[in-house]
């Protein structure tokens, strides 16, 4: 019996340790980060960082001493590369997280100001502004934009997923120094949390689309199947779509008529009920991909690469990284100074924007 109990408390170690090797998961996550095929991959991994802070709450909270658990979490990030450890900053930042991160939280998110402020000694004055350029497309009948059909050496400017009370703002000062105008395309889970910020953004007199309610994958293949192994059904997709729809209407009392699938990832049967509903589709041709790490100069890089390849589109960006609001300056920059011009894309018909058959009008 003896034997036995030891048996079994050497494994129930062994597993523990095994779990917790944090240094691991956290240098697991850092290599995906590199080298994953695509946002998708990338956000439903194990080792996103908030798929790793979700488990690590989860854990702690089954355990009675969580001191040794915080130790190796904040040792394992405190020895993270600058760039490395900027992957990890919205975990940081969370209010979630405070409890595992309280010994390093501040020191970590300082090293991060410290290393932007760094980049943002070559960062531009931008004195310069562009010329308003609108263009309306006919939504009525459906409408996909995947270039916007703009003309050459112009572009349309997106940011999905936010907004983000810490970064938006920065993104939304950055446009209007030059008055550049943007496609926004709020989550109805972020338009809920950051009414202000959204109205601000209206405010700018920038679109506003939609982006689902929780960024859930909306397609019918296996890349969108969850952790157990299903994938939304229809109705569920649906649901998904009308409730971020309705939740930007209910802040501002409007919705551009936009749409855009998250990851990208749609079916033939929701782009028809889009159509049915005379709501755009809104892809891109020009993926900055901010979510990985990289220097400002880099994202700069390889937007404005393929800028020149193609020579006009639709350019993807989120509001909710910060790569983004800190490279927002240099990217606009050259831009201007490379001769593109900045589309805003409006509904051809200015009321189709509070009469959406998406949602439901509140009672007045
Ligand atoms: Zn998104």
């Amino acid at each position: 019996m003896k034997i036995l109990i030891a048996l079994v408390s050497v494994s129930a170690v062994g597993l523990i340790g095994c779990g917790n090797n944090f240094e691991a998961q956290i240098q697991k996550s850092v290599t995906l980060n590199k080298e994953a095929s695509s946002l998708l991959e990338w956000e439903v991994a194990d080792e996103n960082p908030e798929r790793l802070f979700e488990k690590w709450r989860s854990q702690s909270r089954k355990q009675a001493d969580t001191r040794e658990m915080k130790t190796q979490i904040c040792t394992s990030l405190m020895q993270l590369e600058d760039q490395a450890l900027s992957i990890f900053e919205n975990e940081l930042r969370a209010g979630k997280n405070e409890l595992l991160l309280s010994s390093c939280k501040d020191d970590l998110l300082k090293r991060l100001d410290t290393y932007f402020a760094e980049q943002n000694k070559v960062a531009p004055t931008n004195n310069f502004t562009f010329s308003g350029n609108t263009q309306k497309r006919d939504v009525s009948k459906g409408y996909t934009a995947y270039t916007g059909d703009v003309g050459h050496k112009e572009v349309v400017l997106t940011f999905d997923d936010g907004p983000s009370g810490v970064y938006t703002p920065k993104v939304l000062a950055a446009l209007k120094q030059v008055q550049a105008k943007a496609v926004f395309f709020a989550t109805g889970k972020s338009a809920r949390n950051n009414p202000n910020l959204l109205r601000e953004v209206a405010a700018d007199g920038h679109s506003i689309g939609s982006h689902s309610t929780t960024h859930a994958c909306l397609g019918s293949n296996n890349r969108c199947k969850n952790q157990n192994g299903r994938m939304l059904t229809y109705a569920e997709a649906v649901a998904e779509i009308k409730s971020g729809h309705q939740s930007v209407y209910d802040v501002l009392g409007w919705v551009s008529p936009f749409f855009r699938f998250p990851y990208g990832e749609s079916d033939p049967s929701l782009r028809q009920f889009l159509k049915d509903n005379a709501t755009a589709d809104f892809r891109w041709n020009i993926d900055s991909e901010d979510w990985r790490a990289g220097t400002n100069a880099q994202l700069v890089a390889k937007v404005m690469t393929q800028v020149r390849a193609k020579g006009k589109g639709i350019i993807l960006m989120h509001d909710i990284q910060r790569r983004t609001a800190e490279s927002l300056p240099m990217l606009l920059s050259e831009l201007y100074h490379g001769g593109y011009s900045i589309v805003l894309l409006q509904s051809a018909n200015p009321a189709d924007r509070y009469n959406s058959s998406l949602v439901k009008k509140r009672l007045p």
